[in-house]
């Protein structure tokens, strides 16, 4: 006798193929057998879900509920639209580790990259934690609806180890050494990887660039190096134009992990870029790395006002305009 049937389904399998309605049966926590018609007797429960769609979870992997869980551990509304599991963390944009000195800087700095509202932030954050595992202490004892995968970030670390110098200047080796511990503490307490970003885009508070855009090659090769100690976890970043390809090769040649380049976007003013990087990629991989490239489903867009003028902070022109450097 199985758990679960199934009926009436439009089954989704995830790897592409053409939907198809069907009945699913579920025994000992697995998929049983696939089909149409199948017998009601084989299973103690049956759901007739009358043509509403049936597939695996999503893995929504590039996520910033880093703040969002620790008032909301269902993740509203991801669940909902079918994710089961969410990565938080990307970019480097963490909320951990954050001395109580810095709280207001962290959430002044995701006011200004991921447009979030800082009243909300102000008022939702539960701050019980200081270090990464800490903080992951607390997603386990809330108990998120979904399944959470977390990065440690850079530029949290930076602003851990840094203090203000974190957006003004390249590390020294000591305060490259104490980020690598702190990575190594996050992975040791469950973390999935290191995450960081090199993208012009990412501005914080009063348009000054994220903490990890000020970082050197070198203490991005002895980070993200780190892994290679741990043997598990990937690298994973937002990457600037920049940013060449070959060094990214590199490092997951030197550290023997995944690298993950986000977010590879069209974009119309240089419409061959991405095609160029995931042509990279896919000769990266020929030579035996593993990279991959994060691209997305759907066009990126959002509103903005000249009170708040995100998208257009990181081009050159308009930085007199706007009183940056
Ligand atoms: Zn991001």
């Amino acid at each position: 006798m199985n758990d679960l049937l199934i009926r009436n389904a439009l089954l989704i399998d995830g790897l592409g193929a053409p939907p198809l309605r069907g009945d699913l049966l579920v025994g000992d926590g697995r998929i049983a057998a696939l089909g149409s018609g199948l017998d009601a007797r084989d299973a103690r429960e049956v759901i007739d879900a009358d043509g509403l769609a049936l597939m695996p979870g999503i893995i929504d992997s590039h996520t910033h509920y880093d703040a969002q869980l620790t008032w909301d551990p269902g993740a509203s509304p991801s669940p909902a639209l079918g994710v089961t599991t969410a990565v938080i963390g990307n970019c480097g944009f963490t909320i951990a580790p954050c001395r109580r000195g810095d709280r207001e800087r962290i959430m002044r700095n995701l006011t200004q990259v991921e447009g979030m509202s800082l009243e909300a932030l102000r008022a939702g954050i539960r701050w019980d934690f200081e270090s990464v595992p800490e903080y992951l202490d607390l997603l386990e004892r809330s108990g998120t609806t979904p399944n959470v995968a977390c990065f440690v970030g850079h530029s949290s670390l930076r602003s851990y180890v840094m203090g203000e110098a974190a957006v003004e200047r390249a590390a020294t080796e000591a305060e490259v050494a104490e980020m690598r511990r702190l990575l190594l503490e996050g992975m040791h307490a469950g973390a999935v990887g290191f995450a960081t970003s090199t993208s012009p885009a990412h501005n914080g508070e009063g348009g000054k660039p994220m903490p990890s855009r000020l970082a050197d090659e070198a203490e991005l090769r002895s980070l993200v190096g780190s892994l290679k100690e741990i043997g598990r976890g990937l690298f994973m970043l937002t990457k600037g134009g920049q940013t060449r390809m070959d060094f990214l090769e590199s490092l997951a040649a030197q550290s023997s992990r995944p690298v993950l380049v986000a977010a590879l976007l069209h974009n119309s003013t240089n419409p061959d870029a991405v095609f160029a990087d995931l042509d990279a990629i896919a000769a990266a991989n020929g030579r035996g790395r593993r990279m991959v490239g994060a691209v997305s489903c759907c066009p990126l867009s959002f509103d903005f006002t000249l009170h708040s003028p995100y998208p257009i902070e990181g081009l050159e022109a308009w930085k007199p305009a706007l009183g940056l450097k």
